[in-house]
């Protein structure tokens, strides 16, 4: 680059990056209405809510990688008897949702601030792409180990895909101040190792030390949390800062990030008329109604069907 890029994607949108020179690829995204959306459809404590913001952005950052504009990308966290017992997000063509199953009064007797191991205890992270059209399925599992999601996504690359990678994610909330942003704020960047322009995977030895990528992880790593989350700093501006010494930087097309659930009254209905008569009377409530709930979305469905005699 010669010189600073301009623009506006400052916000709810995703920017791949290229550093040819150095054999690299990265992504770096921000949430800020599509995630207040999301979070405002359940009523989670501070502590989730920053654990969820992270997880979004970080689902933001790996959905991007997808080729195929029909591929969903699933973030799954989960343990046995942590505080938090699940995680969910997933990603479809720039649609982002999610949702935490916790333990209030656990949390409650929890640090304001816990670190991850507090909040999950011994955990797993998997990591799924579906890509529909190559009939590709791909998961990977790690522990959920380190002091924060970024760590556990970036051991979840070098461990379980061999791919020397930095991931960095960051969440606040911003109290509106003069027409400027008043809600959640996270930002996220992801570099990768790729030399000779490798995607695959099954490798059976990777060098992790490999020059020209600690270059580009020390450049990368030095992004700071008030940078990733800054709704003023356009994402190729924030990119500028951290690699304008290098010989070529290349952004890709910005990917445009929004809340979407794919839950849907008429499949609902259209799945709860196949179960047999009396097992929909079961189902039927005080309001004579069968109600079913998206956890993505926490929207209850109220469906009114034959339920026979
Ligand atoms: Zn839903």
């Amino acid at each position: 680059m010669s010189e600073a890029p301009s623009g506006s994607l400052t916000i709810d949108t995703a920017l791949g990056v290229t550093v040819p020179a150095r054999h690299a690829r990265g992504r770096t995204a921000r949430l800020g209405p599509a995630l207040d959306a999301i979070l405002a459809n359940h009523s989670y404590p501070p502590a989730i809510e920053k654990l969820l913001a992270e997880a979004l952005v970080l689902t933001a950052l790996l959905g991007a990688l997808l080729k195929d504009a029909s591929g969903q990308m699933t973030l799954q966290a989960q343990t046995e008897n942590g505080v938090i017992d699940l995680l969910v997000c997933d990603y479809l063509d720039g649609e982002l949702r999610g949702y935490v199953r916790y333990d209030a009064e656990r949390l409650a007797e929890a640090p304001a601030e816990p670190s991850l191991f507090a909040l999950f205890g011994k955990g797993y992270l998997a990591i799924t792409f579906d890509q529909p059209s190559s009939n590709e399925r791909y998961q990977g599992i790690v522990p959920l180990e380190g002091e924060s999601l970024a760590s556990a996504a970036q051991s979840y690359f070098t461990q379980s895909e061999q791919i020397p990678s930095i991931v960095r994610l960051a969440a606040r909330r911003i109290c509106g101040k003069s027409g400027g942003h008043d809600g959640w704020i996270a930002g996220g960047l992801l570099f990768q190792h790729l030399p000779e322009g490798e995607e695959g995977r099954d490798r059976i030895h990777t060098r992790l030390d490999h020059p020209e990528w600690a270059h580009v992880a020390v450049l990368a790593g030095s992004v700071q949390a008030e940078e990733l989350t800054d709704p003023e700093l356009p994402l190729d501006q924030l990119v500028w800062r951290l690699f304008h010494d290098e010989e070529e930087v290349r952004t890709l097309e910005p990917v445009a990030l929004k809340r979407g659930c794919r839950c849907d009254a008429d499949y609902v209905r259209s799945v709860i008329e196949r179960f047999p008569a009396d097992e929909r009377a079961a189902m039927v409530g005080d309001d004579g109604m069968i109600r079913v709930d998206c956890e993505f979305c926490a929207t209850s469905f109220p469906i009114a069907v034959e339920v026979g005699n």
